[in-house]
Formats: C-alpha cells, sequence, structure tokens
C-alpha cells in the first residue's frame, strides 16, 4: 500500500481568494504521486517551483486547497487526525540553528517525547537510540550551539528520530552545510533508511543527492514535470536543460560525448559508471 498518497491537489497559500483564481495562479496545480512505506524519495526543481509547499503538505502543516493527501490511509484536512499524522511524519528544515532549543543536545533530543508526555524511562532509551542512529551519542552532553553544522542537523535529525516516526521529510537538510556535513548528513539519512526502514522525503538542490534515491520527482511551476528512478530521469538530458534544471556531473559529461560522436547507450549516474562506460566506449 501507499504510505504518502498525494491525490490531484493544488494549493493556494490565501484560501480567501480561492474561489476567484484560475489553476495558473495556483503554487500547486494537480499534483498526484504516491510513496511506498520504506523509499526514499528525492523532490528536486527551481526555487520556488513548489517543493517546501509539497513537503509542508506531507504532515498536514499545510492542507491541499482541492484535492486530498493520505498519510498511511489517514487524510490530513480531518483536524482529528493532525496529531497522529505529525507523529508519523517528522519534518527537518534547511538551517538546523532553527530546530535546536535546548543548551545540552540530550535535552533538545529529549524535547520532543517530553511534549507528547512520553514516561522519563522510555525517553532516556529513545534518545540514547536517536543519537545513536546519527552516530551522535557521544556529544550528548555538548552544547549543540558549538557543534558543527553536519552536527547540528543530525542532532536536529535525531530530534525527530526520538519520535519514532515511520516517515522524515526533509526540506534541503544540507543546503547550509560544507562538503563533509553534507556528506555526515546524507549518510545518516541513508541509514535511517536502508537500516531502520525509514521512509524518507527529500528536498535537494545536489543531483549527486538525489541519485541515491529510489525516486524522483522533478517540480516544476508548481507541478510534477516528470518522475522516475534516477535513471529515467536524469537520462531526459534535453527535457532537464529546457527547463534549466541540472543533471549530475558525469551524466552532463556523457552527454557531451554522445553529441560529439562518442557512442555509449545510456548515461551514467555516478563516477564509477561513467569511468568504466568510458574505458568500454573508447576502446
Ligand atoms: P520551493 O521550495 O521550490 O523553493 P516554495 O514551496 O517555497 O518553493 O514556494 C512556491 C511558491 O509559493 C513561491 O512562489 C513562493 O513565493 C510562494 N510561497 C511560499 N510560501 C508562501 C507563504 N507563506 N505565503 C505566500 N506565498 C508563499
Amino acid at each position: 500500500m501507499d504510505y504518502i498518497k498525494v491525490d490531484n491537489i493544488s494549493f493556494l497559500y490565501d484560501e480567501t481568494e480561492a474561489a476567484h483564481r484560475k489553476k495558473g495562479d495556483f503554487v500547486l496545480k494537480d499534483v498526484s504521486f504516491s510513496v511506498r512505506k520504506g523509499e526514499f524519495v528525492a523532490l528536486i526543481g527551481h526555487n520556488g517551483s513548489g517543493k517546501s509547499t509539497v513537503a509542508k503538505h506531507l504532515n498536514a502543516m499545510l492542507i491541499p486547497t482541492d484535492g486530498k493527501v493520505y498519510i498511511d490511509g489517514m487524510d490530513t484536512s480531518d483536524e482529528n487526525l493532525t496529531y497522529d499524522i505529525r507523529r508519523k511524519v517528522g519534518l527537518v528544515l534547511q538551517n538546523p540553528d532553527n530546530q535546536l532549543v535546548a543548551s545540552i543536545v540530550e535535552e533538545d533530543v529529549a524535547f520532543g517525547p517530553e511534549n507528547i508526555g512520553i514516561p522519563p524511562e522510555e525517553i532516556r532509551e529513545r534518545v540514547d537510540n536517536a543519537l545513536k542512529a546519527v552516530d551522535m551519542y557521544e556529544y550528548r552532553l555538548h552544547a549543540p550551539h558549538k557543534l558543527s553544522g553536519g552536527q547540528k542537523q543530525r542532532v536536529a535529525i535525531a530530534g525527530i528520530i526520538a519520535m519514532q516516526p515511520d516517515c522524515i521529510v526533509l526540506d534541503e537538510p544540507t543546503a547550509m552545510l560544507d562538503p563533509k556535513g553534507r556528506k555526515e548528513v546524507m549518510d545518516t539519512i541513508l541509514k535511517l533508511n536502508r537500516e531502520a526502514g525509514i521512509t524518507v522525503v527529500m528536498i535537494t538542490h545536489y543531483m549527486e543527492e538525489a541519485v541515491l534515491a529510489d525516486q524522483v520527482f522533478v517540480i516544476d511551476n508548481g507541478g510534477i514535470l516528470t518522475s522516475g528512478k534516477p535513471d529515467e530521469v536524469f537520462s531526459q538530458v534535453e527535457l532537464l536543460k529546457r527547463h534549466r534544471l541540472d543533471v549530475p556531473q558525469v551524466t552532463e559529461l556523457c552527454y557531451k560525448l554522445r553529441s560529439c560522436g562518442v557512442e555509449l547507450n545510456t548515461l551514467p549516474l555516478f563516477s564509477d559508471d561513467c569511468i568504466s562506460m568510458l574505458k568500454e566506449a573508447l576502446r
């Protein structure tokens, strides 16, 4: 069964105007997609295309103007279900500084479970497990503001994991980080997805991160331009370029080589594949 089902949603921030507006004015227009339990989905697209607006629909922070979003079968527009939906889907934002609230790492991670009335002995266990899951256990007594950007973002993710969600939605979690921090956070997200089975929906500007997903959705002007497995999406180089979107660097390189006459049947997503394809083609 689909864990997330986005069923033909359209959205306008100012609901009072909805009746007077044309579809073209909506921020999201007839968007449909679904995510299976345990999947890792990447959302890519230009600034302002509607990616964050989609993300906020996945934990009932926003409710569609038209259409429905279902999380594990629960309709996000049913206010009686908002609390359950937010416990199942945790949202991680771009800037870790805006998400950390306490002066000690473990207190920060405990904040969410405390707020929902989890008993103290269970909180201790959840906090320890969450910090271990993001490889920050040894920093549990440190001050969050003294950590690196990547470490802060991993603590923010631990705070969400301590709520034991089925799914985490991350809105450009690596955007403010240096390459080392980006790798730490990506490794953590992949581990949570592959080892703990947590469903992941991640917005990213980095194509090298998007290629790691099971499915990629390309959002353009409030709609889905194309979607599929990373190789299906990034093989459509002309379409993506027409919409001024990037493809991974190795894909771009091989695309250009192919247009210069180098014989390549497929386009690679990873540098290792690129090397073996070129060795073969240039032999
Ligand atoms: P992305 O995440 O792809 O950068 P957003 O979902 O943030 O795109 O924004 C999509 C559109 O919605 C943009 O035109 C943006 O200006 C508008 N928008 C975003 N947030 C709000 C808001 N709170 N109120 C009104 N318009 C908004």
